[in-house]
């Protein structure tokens, strides 16, 4: 699933290729991806409108338009490609924006997971999708203080906080996993239960793993790649993710998964204690 890194490395590219261009019609192929307004009207509102910008929230990826803004979350698998028309449809092709370039921005999906909406401009804050969504994971969002508050009357492990976007937008499993590795805290731990120096800790290194992700593009595991096709390099720079039975590089023990919350979990049982801070 891409993570914020991911997106980013979406948007980066897509912004190259797309920036200033217009939508002069678009085609659903498969209805389900639309999940607000309805196809027809999403189809009517959008049309002639020109693409002014491509931001990002959390992991989701926004188009701002003219009048509107697309929501789009690409889920497991969604990719966009800019294509000439002449180049044959994929059978994981689902909506395709008819470009005034004459190109075709095409939405492709093995899944069928992602999923658009289209919201007027003043309204974007207030969209189901938005409005909960936590700070974005950065010096200038991400305060200590407000993390303190929101973990410490938490039961849940910290590996499932990380992972609520409504605590911090933009983090899944691979990159908890590098964090909570980074910071010394044991995925299983309960927020409550972390003292002030570790959620300092777990802020700094939750900032400097994702600045860290972003630069290098995000992690290429599988199929990911940006519009381009450029794949991300942080698979290079994991330290725990996928490397179970391997050794730590910080202390020689043997990196261990388990399941937290039902999501496989990779740590160091040496580095990351369960009930103390750093040793
Ligand atoms: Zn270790």
């Amino acid at each position: 699933m891409p993570e914020l890194p991911e997106v980013e490395n979406v948007r980066n590219g897509l912004k190259k290729l797309i920036i200033g261009k217009r939508i002069v019609n678009t085609r659903v192929l498969w209805d389900n991806i639309i999940k607000d307004p309805q196809v027809s009207e999403f189809q009517q509102r959008i049309q002639g409108q020109k693409i002014e910008d491509i931001r990002r929230r959390g992991k989701f990826l926004l188009f701002v338009l003219s009048r509107d803004v697309l929501i789009s979350h690409l889920r497991m698998e969604g990719k966009y490609r800019l294509e000439r028309p002449e180049v044959p449809l994929t059978k994981h092709t689902h909506v395709v924006f008819e470009l005034d370039s004459g190109e075709e921005l095409r939405y492709l999906d093995v899944r069928k997971f992602g999923k658009m909406s289209l919201v007027e401009k003043a309204d974007l804050e207030l969209h189901p999708s938005m409005k909960d969504l936590g700070p974005e994971p950065t010096d200038d969002t991400l305060e200590t203080a407000y993390l303190i508050n929101a973990l410490k009357k938490t039961e849940r492990p910290i590996k499932a906080c990380l992972l609520d976007q409504k605590i911090v937008v933009g983090i899944g499993n691979i990159y908890a996993d590098e964090i909570l590795y980074d910071a010394y805290i044991h995925p299983e731990r309960k927020g409550k239960e972390l003292n002030e120096s570790e959620i300092k800790r777990l802020r700094d290194s939750i900032i400097s793993i994702m600045n860290k992700a972003v630069e290098k593009g995000g992690t290429t595991i599988r199929t990911y790649s940006n519009a381009y096709g450029d794949e991300g390099s942080y698979q290079n720079y994991l330290s725990v993710y996928g490397k179970t039975e391997e050794v730590c590089p910080r202390c020689q023990h043997t990196i261990r998964k388990i399941k937290v919350g039902q999501r496989g979990t990779h740590y160091c049982p040496q580095c990351q204690k369960a009930g103390s801070d750093k040793p």
